[in-house]
């Protein structure tokens, strides 16, 4: 393209953008009103304008390391009069704005008292060319798009590359499959195009800026559309697909009664059901068990393991770290090793030789079940007949693992069991092609955990409390804000001086107990063990115990430095206590907090409802940091926004839906033709076919 040379395609690309259409998609973040152009002469105090003039004289003041440079610029325009602005942090100005050089600027006009003339604070400035009367038509005298800008490459390039690709480019044509574009009553997919980047005449400055425009409607409705499509068409393909069909027998139930400790409440029974329904057809189960902390989910997992191995096939159970499958297998092991079933641990930091030993294992068919991290479908593991497989903590749990995990069996079932309350909005998104079972009720006798929040200058009245607890025959954990993939030798050496504090200076006369991440698996294995079993009564802790480590004798959790977790995660880490029958507590600890992170503090405190505080977490965090940088979330929107345009996304699931299932053959050929040559990669939507 003219205008784009290799050192510019370069930047370009560093954004993702390669292509003409690339560009297209690029939408402005931002839209300024440069309608009112004026000659300085005719500038009014207080009104919002645009002006071209040239720079007369520039000087750069308070340049001293720690004051703000600031930045003093007069123009004139023709001698129509003297316009002066002013630039905090003005610095990077100082090369660009000298004498004669001619420049758009746009801002709040105000009157500077000590000069007497016109005066504008922090104006967006654009230089401009000597004598290309078009190009300063682009820029100013109208609604002007703003976009993020890519490497040295400005909002003003990308107005010009916009420009020349719509007035040479061929749109695309529109790809919405007529029956959708006429119940919509959206602009065309060229026309929403050409709108986003060059607004007419006359579009409302606010609706821009809100992303409301039919325009912006359009290109976001096409995002969600196409993204719901193609999970639709992934999860038919699913369901047309040859699984397993288990059964039920007499015998399974049986066994399932003997195993029960406890009653399920009806909330378990209920998704017991509809798990072994989905087991019982003869297509893949991929479904997603939801419920909050301490909700019950493992039992109502094992229930359905036991319904697969009665019926010949083996059992997988992943979890995300070593800790957790540790749990996992003794749980597992303790319920079903009493119905004569052979359950094993595929431990990663196991040696070789015991390593080789459960794989011959497991290929031979002699275990029944095998428990280990993620990591273990990563190796060569193979099994002798993988029937479902159980995998815990869906948000640390990639797209590509769960393909890798379907190549061990000939498509088993698999459920997948989060403890992190999906909002409804993500679920569609990023759970569009799981069918989901949500348990929506705790198991009897439960009390609510009561969280406070205490400034760390009152720390000691917490671990008086905790004293208190301890000799009232209770546990507690004291928990420290590092997570475990990131920690550092500097982290691990804070946590250890605390617990060292504790252990002598703190509570000299109560068993202590350290858990990080960096200990051998053998240390870390003990130090779990001697809390479980009371041995330590306090247990300082990094979030390595944020998920599934269950203590029931535990009724304390102090968290220091509360402020640097996430929401989700404060709530995961408190579902630690509260699993007996005794009052529990969960103390938050931070320093002085802004106005944000009290916020968050405040939710945790009032409440209790994991899918209100994951929704809360969402809208204060956004929806990407929500996920973490583990799993890419949700992919490929752009526009999008899944906080604010959750009723266009509702609009275009249900249209989605229709399409696919109306199941007209010339559309829908057209539709995954579409969705493949476009959307695939940006989607990660490696099913579609
Ligand atoms: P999560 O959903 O967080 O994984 P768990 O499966 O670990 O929850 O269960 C939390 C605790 O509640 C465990 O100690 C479990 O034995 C107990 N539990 C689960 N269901 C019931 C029930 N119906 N009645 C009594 N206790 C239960
Ligand atoms: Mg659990």
């Amino acid at each position: 393209m003219k205008g784009i040379g290799p050192a510019r395609a370069e930047m370009l690309a560093a954004k993702g953008l390669q292509t003409v259409a690339d560009l297209l998609y690029y939408a402005p973040f931002r839209y300024e009103d440069r309608t009112n152009v004026k000659p300085i002469a005719q500038l009014a105090p207080g009104e919002k304008a645009s002006v071209t003039a040239r720079v007369s004289s520039a000087k750069l003041s308070g340049f001293r390391r720690g004051a703000l440079g600031l930045f003093e610029v007069t123009f004139k325009d023709n001698g129509s009069g003297v316009l002066l602005a002013r630039w905090f942090h003005g610095e990077r100005y100082v090369d660009s704005l000298t004498p004669d050089t001619r420049v758009a600027l746009f801002g709040k006009v105000e009157l500077d008292k000590s000069s007497g003339h016109r005066l504008m604070v922090q104006p967006e400035v654009e230089i401009l060319s000597d004598g290309d009367e078009a190009d300063e038509m682009l820029h100013s005298g109208r609604i002007v798009a703003v976009y993020e800008a890519a490497g040295k490459i400005s909002t003003r390039v990308f107005r010009t590359l916009l420009d020349r690709i719509l007035k040479e480019a061929v749109l695309p044509e529109d790809p919405l499959p007529a029956s959708v574009r006429e119940r919509i009553q959206l602009p065309s997919l060229g026309e929403a195009i050409t709108q986003i980047h060059s607004p007419a005449a006359g579009t409302d400055l606010r609706l821009l800026n809100e992303f409301r425009t039919p325009a912006q409607t359009r290109l976001i409705f096409d995002e969600f559309f196409w993204l719901e499509c193609g999970l639709a068409l992934k999860k038919n393909k699913a369901r047309a697909a040859e699984g397993i069909s288990f059964t039920v027998t007499e015998r399974a139930r049986e066994r399932i009664k003997q195993m029960l400790p406890f009653k399920p409440t009806g909330a378990q029974r209920r998704v017991t059901q509809e798990i072994v329904d989905a087991m019982k057809r003869p297509h893949p189960m991929n479904r997603l068990l939801q419920g909050d902390v301490g909700s019950g989910k493992t039992i109502v997992a094992a229930q359905a393991a036991v319904i697969a191995i009665e019926n010949g096939f083996q059992v997988a159970v992943l979890a995300p770290t070593e800790i957790l499958a540790a749990q996992h297998f003794a749980y597992f092991k303790r319920l079903l090793e009493k119905l004569g079933y052979a359950v094993g641990f595929l431990a990663g930091s196991a040696t070789a030789r015991d390593k080789q030993q459960i794989k011959k294992l497991v290929a031979e068919g002699l275990l029944h079940v095998v428990v280990g991290t993620h990591a273990i479908i990563q190796e060569d593991v193979s099994f002798h007949k993988l029937g479902l497989a159980i995998i815990d903590e869906q948000h640390r749990f990639g797209v590509e693992q769960r393909l890798d995990l379907m190549k061990k069996g000939s498509q088993p079932d698999v459920l997948v069991m989060s403890a992190t309350p999906i909002p409804r909005t993500l679920a569609l998104t990023v759970y569009g092609d799981l069918d989901i079972s949500s348990i929506d009720e705790m198991p009897p006798g439960r009390k609510p955990v009561v969280t406070k929040h205490v400034r760390d200058a009152e720390v000691e009245g917490v671990y008086s409390f905790v004293a208190q607890q301890i000799a009232a025959g209770r546990q507690a954990y004291v928990v420290y804000p590092i997570v475990e993939e990131t920690e550092t030798t500097a982290d691990i050496k804070a946590a250890e001086k605390m617990y060292l504090h504790l252990a002598e200076k703190v509570f000299p006369k109560i068993k202590v107990g350290l858990l990080h991440g960096r200990l051998s698996a053998g240390v870390k294995e003990a130090a779990m063990r001697e809390f479980q079993e009371g041995v330590t009564k306090i247990l300082v802790a990094t979030t390595v115990i944020e998920v599934g480590v269950d203590v029931p004798n535990a009724s304390v959790m102090v968290i220091e430095q509360a402020e640097r977790f996430g929401l989700a995660q404060i709530h995961q880490l408190r579902g630690r206590v509260g699993r007996g029958s005794q009052q529990s507590y969960c103390v938050l600890v931070t320093g002085k907090l802004g106005d944000v992170a009290r916020e968050r503090i405040r939710t945790l405190v009032e409440s209790n409802d994991g899918f209100y505080i994951a929704e809360m977490d969402m809208r204060l965090r956004g929806p990407g940091e929500f996920f973490g940088t583990r799993q890419s979330g949700v992919p490929g929107l752009r526009l999008a926004n899944l906080l604010r345009d959750t009723e266009i996304l509702e609009q275009a699931r249900g249209e989605a839906q229709r399409l696919i299932e109306a199941k007209q053959s010339a559309e829908l050929r057209a539709v995954v033709a579409y969705i493949q040559d476009n959307w695939q990669r940006r989607y990660g939507l490696v099913l579609v076919g």
